[in-house]
């Protein structure tokens, strides 16, 4: 494992300091398709080849399932005011209600899925899913947003958070940027998920600025770099990667509360996503791990892993 220096603060040369805006909000018919090339770019000579196909072709299948799904029912302006007011997430995780368009959502990307080639566990899982009751699919929805999704049923809950992302993406994507509000240290001003990765970002007026990305909604928030996403400590800070890697994925590990959250260099590879190079960088989670530090990025492709 190679250590590397802390890097400098949020500045793209002397002089210029960037202002970047405190979020961007996903573009749902975007955001799924782009990564699922993502995936099959990374997925070429991967380890994890087939597991990286894999969630190419459920990114095709959240693509693809919002082709003329009827918009998702946003909460009343007074709900969204009230929430910015108290420094709440807008469309909190914990709180939001599966409704008629979600369930429409779940269907239609279960379906895409089931054209999938995938390994027998994976189609057996599906198939369960598929006859299950809306009571027993509102409880994996609940473990899903919950943080509580139960070992011995992984794949099930792996589809239920595929759909969960379009759902709640095409929700951030009705909210306006600039309404919303910072709610806490690595916290999704959105929804209220932890961050999957963050990333150091090239966009024009931010260069060089680090923003958190959500593994659910989508939506991307401003963060100070050199800073822990789990506990916001600024001291025992350090980065870490695979020695021989590419460069642009690193873990932000964190001597005060022993986390690590990935930071990815999208400055350096503009094609980087959140989700794909997470799940691609596993063999940075296993150093890491083994150094002791624990998981902190919120990711539902790396569950279980
Ligand atoms: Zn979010
Ligand atoms: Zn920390």
């Amino acid at each position: 494992m190679a250590k590397t220096d802390a890097p400098q603060r949020d500045m793209t040369s002397i002089g210029e300091v960037a202002n970047p805006p405190f979020a961007r909000m996903p573009d749902p018919l975007h955001l799924f398709s782009t990564r699922a090339a993502r995936f099959r770019y990374l997925a070429e000579g991967h380890d994890l080849k087939s597991y990286l196909l894999f969630l190419a072709s459920i990114s095709d299948a959240q693509h693809r399932a919002q082709e003329g799904l009827p918009a998702p029912a946003m909460p009343e302006p007074d709900a969204l005011g009230r929430a910015r007011e108290f420094g709440m997430p807008a469309l909190d995780r914990t709180r939001v209600a599966p409704d008629p368009v979600f369930e429409d959502t779940l269907e239609r990307v279960l379906a895409l899925i089931e054209g999938i080639d995938m390994p027998e566990a994976a189609a057996a899982a599906l198939a369960r899913l598929r006859a299950a009751d809306p009571a027993a699919r509102a409880d994996m929805v609940r473990s899903v947003l919950d943080y509580a999704i139960p070992m011995e049923a992984l794949a099930e809950h792996l589809y239920v958070a595929a759909a969960l992302q379009v759902h709640f993406a095409r929700l951030a994507a009705c909210l306006d940027a600039g309404a919303l509000v910072p709610v806490g240290d690595g916290v999704c001003p959105v929804c209220g998920s932890p961050p999957a990765t963050s990333m150091v970002v090239g966009w024009q007026g931010a260069h060089g600025t680090r923003y958190c990305g959500c593994g659910l909604c989508g939506t991307l928030w401003n963060y100070v770099r050199i800073k822990c996403t789990l506990c916001a400590s600024t001291a025992g800070i350090s980065y870490q990667e695979v020695e021989g890697g590419p460069g642009t994925v690193k873990a932000e590990t964190c001597k005060s509360c022993h986390g690590y959250v990935k930071i990815l260099h999208q400055h350096v590879d503009p094609a980087v996503d959140v989700i794909a190079d997470d799940v691609a960088s596993l063999g940075l989670d296993l150093l890491v791990r083994e150094a002791g530090f624990r998981r902190g990025g919120e990711n539902p492709f790396l569950v279980g892993y």
